[in-house]
């Protein structure tokens, strides 16, 4: 059968969840191989840059009062708050993408999660998890970004969002990355191998050949 897109298959929206400091950065980049045809969906949010980040690329920094005008004008497709900052997706690049049969990706917390699945029930729900609240701990000191304030709070969203994990379809522990890769790689590798997602055209198109 001729899978390739381009026969009105949609793309595919993977949710990535998991604590501010899990590591979803560094195993995007350590499954990088697999991720090479998913599109990276940009947020918007209203929190300060980091150093290390790049406006457009990690994140469309906004001020506050634009963000509230997108979201008076129904252009996220989700948003939320999240200790103390704004942080949404636009809606009009993700639409576009899956319309042209390209796979996306958001990274986004619990209750924006929750919003996407409750309006794109197709969508594939990855959580990932650090193994142990002390790492985690560990890591989110570690990257010296934060204030000993807002480490407590992130930490708390954490454990909360610990307690939501079985309402996502995969779990990855990024304890060892390699292995944490190599389980995204499968997840990505089966989400795109399930039979429903074969469009009639492509039906039609392999009897007809
Ligand atoms: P950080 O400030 O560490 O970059 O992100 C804080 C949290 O916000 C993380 O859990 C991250 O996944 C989440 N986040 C980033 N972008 C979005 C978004 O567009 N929507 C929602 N709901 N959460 C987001």
């Amino acid at each position: 059968m001729d899978m390739r897109p381009g026969r009105g298959r949609r793309g595919i929206l993977f949710v990535f969840t998991g604590a501010s400091g899990v590591g979803k950065g560094s195993l995007r980049a350590a499954a990088a191989d697999a991720l090479r045809t998913v599109i990276y969906s940009v947020s918007a949010t209203t929190r300060a840059r980091r150093p290390a980040e790049t406006d457009g690329v990690d994140y469309h920094f906004l001020e506050r009062a634009e963000f509230e005008r997108m979201i008076a004008r129904g252009e996220f497709l989700e948003h939320a708050s999240y200790v103390g900052d704004l942080y949404g997706t636009p809606a009009a690049p993700v639409d576009a993408a899956l319309a042209a049969g390209r796979d996306v990706l958001l990274e986004i917390e619990l209750a924006g999660a929750r919003q996407v699945k409750a309006v794109r029930s197709e969508a594939v729900m990855i959580f990932i998890a650090p193994p142990s609240l002390a790492e985690l701990e560990r890591r989110l000191r570690g990257r010296g970004t934060d204030s000993e304030a807002k480490i407590q709070r992130r930490l708390e969203r954490a454990r909360e969002e610990i307690r939501a994990l079985r309402e996502f379809d995969y779990l990855i522990v990024n304890d060892r990355l390699e292995e944490a890769a190599e389980t995204l790689r499968a997840v990505i590798a089966a989400e795109r191998a399930r039979a429903w997602r074969v469009v009639d055209d492509e039906i039609d198109a392999f009897l007809a050949s």
